[in-house]
């Protein structure tokens, strides 16, 4: 069983029919889809169920909704994403909180801190206030968090120690760090998020590799962050500007599983059991 610990299937780019990559006999191809024949075919490939986090404030109604319709398929994170932080009106946070009772969320976020825009527009204040006061919240519901942070690691993990001691786990989703920085989230209780980053070739991607490499297997969650993060290396035969319509989804999590284990040296079965294991521990 696979346990999905990040995709936004509310989203509206999964309203109509869409392609959407999937993984045959352990290679990268794409279908036709809709909503409900993708969710069959996650079923159908072993997908228990799959965590939901917010991105914005007025996509939260939809996220329930879908939630309703999938009561056994699909658990929601609610919170504030960094990039929509700076544009969320503050006075808003009473209507999140409410949200987050009302929909039996099993996560806060995802939260964190976004330094990958220009300077100019981060407006790292206003990010870093939603942080903390997401991070509260989450004490205050004993809930984990869903961390989204890129470029911002010193700063996140700086935020995230003064609160040491009110924090009930979490995971480091979509982790693209190298192994000293896995840790530090580590100490912290966190698990580590591996998605579509860990398929990419180039030196770039040694330290992600070196950390997953290097972390238990205990700690490890595996994750799409469905439509962003598609994968990009991909068969030639696929044009660039094919590439750039297909949307990321859950059936490319076999291909993730494999790689882990390749980088690991288990077996992918070993893998799939224990990330769901630990995913289960984590968000139930
Ligand atoms: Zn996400």
């Amino acid at each position: 069983m696979i346990y999905e610990t990040h995709a936004h299937y509310s989203r509206f780019r999964f309203d109509d029919d869409f392609d959407a990559w999937k993984a045959e006999n352990g290679k990268l191809s794409y279908e036709r889809f809709t909503r409900e024949s993708l969710f069959a075919a996650m079923k159908e490939s072993g997908i228990a169920c799959f965590i939901e986090p917010s991105i914005e404030f007025d996509n939260i109604p939809l996220q329930i909704e879908l939630a309703k319709k999938y009561p056994d398929f699909i658990r929601l994170a609610i919170g504030v994403h960094p990039k929509r932080a700076v544009c969320t009106k503050w006075k808003n946070r009473k209507a999140w909180e409410r949200y987050i009772r009302d929909c039996n969320a099993v996560a806060v976020g995802e939260t964190g801190l976004d330094y990958s825009m220009p300077r100019k527009n981060q407006r790292r204040f206003m990010q870093k206030m939603w942080f903390k006061y997401q991070i509260k919240l989450a004490d205050e519901l004993c809930l984990p968090l869903v961390l989204h942070i890129r470029k911002a690691d010193d700063d996140a993990i700086k935020i995230l120690e003064k609160f040491k001691g009110k924090l009930h786990g979490g995971v480091a989703h979509c982790f693209n760090g190298d192994l000293e920085t896995a840790k530090r989230y580590l100490s912290l209780g966190f698990y580590i998020g591996v998605g579509g980053m860990i398929l990419n070739d180039g030196e770039w991607s040694d330290g992600l590799k070196n950390a997953v490499k290097n972390i238990p297997l205990d700690k490890i969650l595996i994750e799409t962050d469905s439509p962003y993060v598609a994968p990009e290396e991909v068969g030639d035969e696929v044009t660039k500007s094919k590439r750039k319509k297909v949307r990321n989804c859950s059936l490319i999590l076999p291909i993730i599983l494999n790689k882990i284990a390749e980088i690991k040296g288990v077996t992918a079965e070993q893998v799939e059991k224990a990330t769901y294991e630990n995913a289960v521990k984590l968000f139930g």
